[in-house]
């Protein structure tokens, strides 16, 4: 998780998230590692424009890293995460992220 991650249009505190993910049969880490397989980045927003400025937070870096070890971690807006929640799909920002990190 990072930034506000926001769903059905309320701010979801981190806590809550956790319980929210763990009925989800997940778990919610605070470290970025190689077990991570979902970031959901609550300040990208769902429709990415090209022109987008992503602010490149530490966890954002860390997916250009894992990328670069070939360890795709799927990244989704807050809108992507509610999506996931009612076990519909989401679109995966992990190859945007990735190349905008690599880019700069
Ligand atoms: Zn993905």
């Amino acid at each position: 998780m990072s930034g506000k991650v926001v769903v059905g249009g309320v701010h979801i505190k981190r806590e809550n998230l956790a319980k929210i993910i763990e009925t989800k049969g997940a778990r919610l880490k605070n470290d970025l590692t190689g077990q991570i397989s979902l970031l959901v980045h609550g300040d990208l927003t769902s429709q990415v424009v090209t022109n987008m400025k992503i602010q490149f937070s530490d966890k954002l870096l860390e997916i250009v890293t894992q990328d670069r070890r070939k360890h795709h971690v799927c990244v989704v807006s807050s809108a992507g995460f509610s999506e996931l929640l009612i076990g519909r799909t989401a679109k995966c920002l992990h190859d945007y992220v990735a190349g905008r990190g690599a880019a700069t």
